[in-house]
């Protein structure tokens, strides 16, 4: 895991963060909110389906001050501790980093009582970078049991960072290897909804598990991905919250019901608006519950039941 410099204390095991008796402060679940006006009660833990843990740690000792001291389990057990009972974490660059072994091996969650699975893969974004040895090491990692599903992979042609017939082409690639190993599959595809469905409808049989994730794409490609796949499900972000997606909404209210989403943050990106008051600056898994609460909105129903039903559609996907 990227553990942040610390004077003197980078070196400190997991173990000694948990068994340290010095003065610091600790911050709690709410500490991290402390600005925010419209805090949300609830009782059900959660878990976030979707986020990048060492990109969030990075963002948060480059964007501000109240984490200089702390490293990333620290910040975990603290900030976290008795509400997010799980996170998958996302490793998709290359080459892939050897964090994926030294967070899958810890023993730090099972000591703080929090699940953790993660899932790599290649972003479309690098789709240009794959080569033989990132796909030995997808393939060695993907024997942890630890690693719950294969990705983020797909398409973006919103910022067309790579080609597009090398997304194709790779995109289907980890495709065929995570239908190979019975692997479930991140995916993210933006803008992209006809590659997208012809690809994974030639690729992937029919009950194999999807994860759409972040999906802020048309109504009517979510309508066609749920009616072919059965065990497919809309992952949905804070992005919900934004006024210029009403996609996201639209899919809930119309299609999915609570059934078929994933609550996911795919933090550090995409702090839900629903935050009231000075919004902190980068998004983390505790800030599920105000998605929740939003989509609780569009369905009419309480906070405590989105909750409770996405947890048990978490479990159901990636069985923590
Ligand atoms: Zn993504
Ligand atoms: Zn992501």
């Amino acid at each position: 895991m990227n553990r942040p410099k610390r004077g003197g204390r980078q070196d400190a095991t997991v173990e000694k963060s948990l068994t340290d008796k010095d003065t610091k402060p600790k911050l709690n679940h709410f500490d991290i909110l402390s600005n925010v006006k419209d805090r949300i009660e609830y009782k059900t833990p959660f878990v976030d389906t979707h986020c990048h843990w060492p990109l969030t740690m990075e963002a948060y000792m480059r964007k501000t001050n109240d984490f200089q001291r702390m490293d990333a389990y620290e910040f975990i057990r603290d900030v976290f501790g008795g509400k997010v009972s799980g996170i998958i974490n996302i490793h998709c660059e290359a080459p892939l980093s050897s964090t994926w072994k030294e967070m899958a091996d810890s023993s730090f969650w099972s000591e703080i009582g929090m699940s953790y699975g993660f899932a790599c893969g290649l972003h479309p974004h690098h789709s240009k970078d794959w080569n033989d040895q990132l796909e030995s090491s997808l393939l060695e990692a993907m024997k942890h049991p630890r690693c719950v599903a294969w990705g983020e992979c797909g398409l973006d042609y919103h910022y067309d960072h790579s080609p597009r017939d090398v997304q194709r082409e790779i995109f289907e690639r980890q495709l065929k290897l995570a239908v190979s190993l019975g692997k479930p599959i991140v995916v993210h595809t933006r803008e992209a909804e006809e590659d997208t469905e012809d690809i994974i409808k030639r690729c992937v049989p029919k009950d194999h598990k999807v994860h759409v994730h972040c999906f802020t794409d048309s109504p009517s490609f979510a309508a066609r991905l749920l009616d072919h796949f059965p065990n497919l499900y809309i992952g949905v972000t804070g992005v919900v919250t934004y006024a210029s997606n009403q996609n996201t909404s639209q899919v809930i209210r119309e299609l999915t019901g609570l059934k078929r989403i994933l609550l996911e943050t795919d933090s550090p990106f995409m702090t839900p608006n629903n935050l009231k008051g000075k919004r902190p600056s980068v998004c983390h898994s505790a800030m599920i519950p105000w998605t929740a609460q939003f989509v609780s909105k569009i369905l009419d129903v309480d906070t405590e039941e989105v909750l409770r039903v996405t947890r048990q559609n978490a479990l159901d996907f990636y069985g923590i």
